[in-house]
């Protein structure tokens, strides 16, 4: 077969000629030939296979700049770019579909009374602590308690550990304010994108100097604050949230991690991802160069409940049995912190920790 019209090309491959002409301007498929006199272009029947990769690329919603990507890459290498794009989508249409309920709920329950009066005065006892571990030199874990907020974060590369901490003190600034709980979630989220600012400012200013290949840094972040009679969640990451209810320990977080995507798609099983290679590979972070979507949900906090917050140098290390039966039996926050690093710590401390215990108390 000789070379194909952009017609004929275009039916055989299924992307159309509008399409085929913009992904020759883009680069990403030019035609074989392009007749001089005429303008016209031609293709190579062996340009079909690219044109199809290109055509179901586009089918999964993938950006045309990373599909660029994905096809100068070898097939082994560009399975493995298709896998992590697809992780990213599902971890983005989680956080969505949490904060979709939110506001069906949130509408749902506006111009109605309110199931819990919101003039309930409620407090938290807390307590927090981080610690090195038994192996790193530096702390690059944070952790905060306060009478409305808690936070940890847990930082990675070489200015992780400030923006750790410099993510958390942006959130120091919301406990003060009285904000209704319809702003809550804006307030936190405006909180973290400017905490993201200020790294990547940080970031580019560092990359000035004489470190032009810096690896990223970045923090995880994982904090509640309270507000009339809600405890309003952000999150990014792999640090946790756990609600005590009942006698019974929830995670309330969803770990934006490589392995979990492959837990939610039945790939891996929980046991599978806990002994992972990959396991601490992060698919969302407060980080520069990636984007900032956390997780931001309002929870109806209730006299009894008990919030752990922890990095994964807690929960990765100490099996989950054994930290429910410390948060569980333990009754006050400040031994309870103490007895969970202490865990982390027996068992090799490979890890940074950080993490917060906090009841929630009617005020009276
Ligand atoms: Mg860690």
């Amino acid at each position: 077969m000789g070379s194909l019209t952009i017609g004929e090309f275009a039916r055989a491959s299924r992307l159309s000629p509008k399409a085929l002409r913009l992904y020759d301007d883009l680069g990403l498929l030019p035609p074989a030939r392009v007749d001089p006199a005429s303008g016209y272009r031609f293709y190579d029947p062996d340009q079909l296979e690219h044109a199809r990769l290109v055509a179901w690329l586009r089918r999964i919603g993938m950006p045309l700049a990373r599909i660029r990507e994905v096809c100068g890459l070898a097939p082994g290498a560009a399975a493995a770019a298709v896998r992590a794009y697809w992780a990213e989508v599902e971890a983005d249409t989680a956080a969505r579909r949490d904060l979709a309920a939110f506001l069906i709920d949130h509408l749902s329950q506006t111009g109605k009374e309110p199931a819990i009066m919101s003039n309930a005065s409620l407090a938290i006892r807390y307590a927090s602590l981080s610690d090195p571990g038994r192996v790193r030199e530096s702390n690059q874990d944070s952790a905060y308690a306060g009478s409305r907020l808690l936070a940890v974060a847990d930082g990675y590369g070489d200015r992780g550990g400030p923006a750790g901490a410099a993510a958390i003190e942006a959130l120091k600034r919301l406990e003060t304010g009285a904000l209704p709980a319809g702003e809550i979630l804006n307030a936190l989220e405006e909180a973290v994108r400017r905490a993201a600012d200020d790294l990547m400012e940080a970031a580019e200013a560092a990359e000035t100097a004489e470190t032009p290949e810096a690896p990223e840094s970045g923090t995880t972040l994982t904090a509640m604050l309270l507000t009339g009679s809600q405890l309003a969640l952000v999150h990014i990451g792999d640090s946790r949230a756990y609600l005590l209810r009942d006698g019974e320990l929830f995670q309330i977080t969803h770990d934006h991690t490589l392995v979990q995507s492959m837990v939610d798609d039945g790939r891996l099983t929980p046991e599978e991802a806990a002994s992972h290679p990959q396991r601490s590979l992060l698919l969302k972070a407060l980080a520069f160069p990636s984007g900032v979507a956390p997780d931001l949900r309002l929870h109806d906090a209730r006299p009894g409940d008990r919030y752990l917050l922890c990095s994964d140098g807690l929960s990765a290390v100490v099996p989950g049995p054994e930290v429910q039966r410390v948060i569980s039996a333990t009754a006050d926050p400040g031994q309870a912190v103490r007895e969970l690093v202490a865990l982390a710590n027996a068992a090799g401390g490979p890890d940074n920790v950080a993490c917060v215990v906090a009841d929630v108390v009617a005020q009276g």
